[in-house]
């Protein structure tokens, strides 16, 4: 909606409220702090304050100043999938990703060793699959509840010996939610007392039926412990996305999620992020939540030191001017006076919030102390 407060006009200007709603009452306007005014009569004020008051940086929705356009059906590229593991506590989310990344690290790639970025790639064939690998399912639904839609397929791992559990059902719940597809890894079947068909007959009551009993749900009995079928597995994701059609611009400023983020003491702040649309390159400059600063450094998931990094592909970016918090959006901003403002903005509501809790708070002491 293009209005702004009162007193969200008054932080902009850097004059007191009280200045502004004298103005407004001097044009016959009675205002509160709170009130919203629209556009003219901003700008009107503002003009009455000696301040230019510039329309796209303040009233209108913050992502328009950035690249957020439609991609032309022609620009469109294929895209390899982003795939979260999800499940029970114990059921060995930790222990199939690690299954995966080790036996998957191509043999004389540099480093060979991976670097915790919060996500790495694996290549299957000549494709490639990203996977999550922030601790199991809470930053998953982290970022769902902030409204980041970072993956395509989610593997429900389900331990053979123990069934669905109620965290497999709220993973299930998630991931239906965000209407990822599911592909079960029933796990841990090299152990004695794994019972994998009762594990189907308990997705089926949750409505997943096993595509072997008629219904759409890729099952694949694994061993993440002995690394039996996790080739299978990996096909399957494959299939997966091949239906899905994955697609985004290379062709485009960057966009995308971070991941997770942390200080480092030597290197500030560092954040993961996932390229889902456009290529991120050195140099650019990146808004993310309420940090925001020029790409100082980039690493893939193999500890290497990259230029540039396209959709689907994970990076750990340096030069931020503060941490942000996973699930933000990262966009490439090109007018960086634009940027600031935009920082400075969600900046100023951040406070408002800050201050409303407060004043809350002390109300309810307020009551408590009668
Ligand atoms: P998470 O909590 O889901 O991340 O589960 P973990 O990966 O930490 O695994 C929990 C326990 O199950 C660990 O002791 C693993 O060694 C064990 N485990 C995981 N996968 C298998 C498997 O395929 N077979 C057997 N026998 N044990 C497994
Ligand atoms: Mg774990």
């Amino acid at each position: 909606p293009e209005t702004i407060t009162v007193g969200e006009l008054a932080e902009r200007m850097k004059k007191p409220a009280a200045e502004v709603i004298k103005k407004l009452m001097l044009l016959g306007i009675m205002a509160s702090v709170n009130e919203n005014l629209d556009f003219d009569t901003a700008s009107l004020i503002a003009e009455e304050l000696g301040c230019t008051f510039e329309k796209e940086i303040i009233l209108t929705d913050e992502e328009k100043l950035f690249n957020d356009v439609e991609d032309a059906p022609e620009s469109l590229k294929p895209r390899s999938p982003v795939v979260v593991v999800m499940g029970h506590v114990d059921h060995g989310k930790t222990s199939l990703l690690d299954c995966i990344r080790n036996t998957n690290v191509t043999e004389g790639e540099f480093g060979g060793i991976t670097q915790h970025i919060g996500a790495y790639r694996v290549r299957v064939g000549d494709k490639k699959i990203t996977f999550l690998d922030t601790p199991g399912h809470e930053a998953f639904t982290a970022m769902r509840a902030r409204g980041a839609l970072v993956t395509d397929i989610a593997i429900l791992v389900v331990a053979a010996d123990d069934g669905i559990m109620p965290q497999t059902i709220e993973a299930i719940n998630h991931a239906r939610a965000a209407e990822v597809s599911i592909i079960v890894a029933i796990n841990k079947i090299d152990k004695e007392g794994a019972n994998p068909d009762r594990v189907r007959q308990e997705l089926t009551e949750h409505g997943l039926v096993p595509e072997e009993w008629g219904g759409d749900t890729i099952c694949v009995e694994v061993s993440a412990k002995k690394g039996t079928n996790i080739d299978q597995l990996l096909e399957m994701v494959l299939l997966v996305a091949e239906m899905k059609e994955l697609k985004a611009n290379p062709d485009r400023p960057a966009k995308g999620t971070v991941i997770e983020a942390q200080l480092d003491k030597g290197r500030g702040p560092v954040a993961s992020v996932l390229v889902q649309n456009g290529t991120l390159r050195v140099g650019d400059l990146v808004v993310a939540g309420t940090a925001m600063g020029h790409v100082r450094a980039m690493n893939d998931d193999k500890g290497r030191s990259v230029k540039k990094a396209g959709p689907s592909i994970p990076v750990e970016i340096l030069g931020l001017s503060e941490v942000p918090e996973g699930g933000d959006v990262f966009y490439v901003v090109e007018d960086e006076r634009k940027a600031r403002a935009v920082v400075e903005n969600r900046k100023f509501k951040e406070k408002q919030e800050r201050q409303k809790k407060t004043t809350t708070v002390s109300l309810d002491n307020l009551f408590e102390q009668i």
